[in-house]
């Protein structure tokens, strides 16, 4: 089957081209997939002088990109609107203006082509992408860590999630460029902070380890964020060394805090499936590519038997691979979706939040 997937919920205007290999082919390959094409298109650089993403910005650059971005996928997986199965479009939860865009024009191609629409959920796709790269199997856990979210989840199949953790306040990318911007690095912050972190002394300032030890799996990262700004303040002027030594005693506070509830969450998984020997954990969201926190997790998963599954970093990052891919699992277990699907702002994954939201499918 193949399936063109379409993502414009945030600042990435994205289209790729899919295959999944049926699981009645008979075929090894049966239920594996491979990208034909993968096109993104991001617009760091008309936010950056903004210090984040402006929506109405965004939603402007998405319309001007996306029909430009949709032939450019087809045409280097070589395909013709006619020859695709499906088309599947994020449609939540996001910028709205971002996704309506990319849900409408899912829909024209649908329409225009006699087509299943899929409409796909954002966290769905970010989840299901190991599945593309590395076959990993359910159930599994995932920690998507993005400039949107900050979440661990269960990955129980397709459609079947629980939310195990999530953030009370700042998501982690969100903390990375809030600190990055207060010490006066540009936009996006995450790498800049890496990147100083690099010549810092992690020891230098003793900062909070938010929820750590706590009950639970959810996160805190605000009061990181504020404890840097105070240490910042009594210090000005900064000179280049304050600045490495408060990115890395940041940088370590968040690897210790993401340590904590990550091995937690490993003996949980472990209880409830003991038949799993090597329990897998997925890495996912822009956050992902940090080697420090990538490090840290690899000790704490090796500590447990569990093994770290990160897909390279450009499907880490919003993308359209990880929305046809999302489509095309789904579609292969008969779900596809009406004309009228919604755009949703908010859309948890997980069917408890959902209901306190009213937005289940
Ligand atoms: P979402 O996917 O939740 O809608 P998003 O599109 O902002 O949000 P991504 O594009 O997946 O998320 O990731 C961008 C975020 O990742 C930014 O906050 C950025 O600072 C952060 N980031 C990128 N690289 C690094 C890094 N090396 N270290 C820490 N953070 C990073
Ligand atoms: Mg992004
Ligand atoms: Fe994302």
């Amino acid at each position: 089957m193949i399936v063109l997937g379409i993502e414009t919920s945030c600042d990435e205007t994205a289209a790729a081209v899919v295959r999944r290999y049926d699981d009645t082919s008979g075929d090894e390959r049966s239920g594996q997939g491979e990208i034909l094409s993968n096109v993104v298109l991001s617009q760091i650089e008309d936010h950056a002088a903004y210090g984040g993403v402006v929506p109405e910005i965004a939603a402007r650059a998405h319309v001007e990109a996306l029909d430009g971005i949709i032939k450019t996928a087809m045409a280097e997986a070589g395909m013709r609107f006619d020859q695709l199965d499906a088309v599947a479009a994020t449609s939540g939860p996001g910028l709205i203006g971002g996704v309506l865009i990319g849900l409408m024009s899912a829909k024209a191609i649908a329409a225009a082509h006699d087509l299943p629409l899929i409409a796909v959920n954002h966290l769905e796709g970010h989840a299901l992408t190991a599945r593309l790269t590395n076959n990993a199997p359910f159930p599994h856990l995932i920690l998507l860590v993005s400039g949107g979210h900050s979440q661990i989840l269960l990955v129980k199949g397709v459609g079947d999630y629980e939310r195990w953790g999530t953030t009370i306040d700042d998501a982690l990318g969100e903390a990375f460029d809030k600190t990055a911007k207060l010490l006066g690095l540009p936009y996006p912050g995450g790498p800049e902070v890496e990147k100083a972190a690099l010549n810092g002394d992690s020891k230098r300032f003793a900062l909070p380890r938010s929820m750590k030890g706590r009950d639970g799996y959810d996160f805190s990262f605000s009061g990181l964020k504020s404890a840097v700004r105070r240490e910042a303040e009594k210090i000005a002027p900064l000179s280049d060394q304050d600045i490495a030594d408060l990115c890395a005693s940041f940088q370590a506070a968040i690897c210790d805090i993401l340590a904590d509830r990550i091995d937690k969450a490993l003996v949980t998984f472990s209880e409830r499936f003991p038949e799993k020997k090597e329990p897998q954990l997925v890495v996912a969201g822009g956050v992902a590519s940090n080697k420090a926190i990538r490090a840290t997790l690899d000790t704490v998963l090796a500590k447990r038997g569990a093994k770290l599954v990160a897909p390279p970093i450009k499907l880490c990052t919003d993308n359209g691979v990880m929305i046809a891919w999302a489509g095309a699992e789904r579609f292969a277990l008969g779900m596809s979706d009406p004309l009228d699907a919604p755009a949703r702002p908010r859309w948890p994954l997980d069917k408890d939040a959902q209901a306190k939201i009213g937005a289940g499918r």
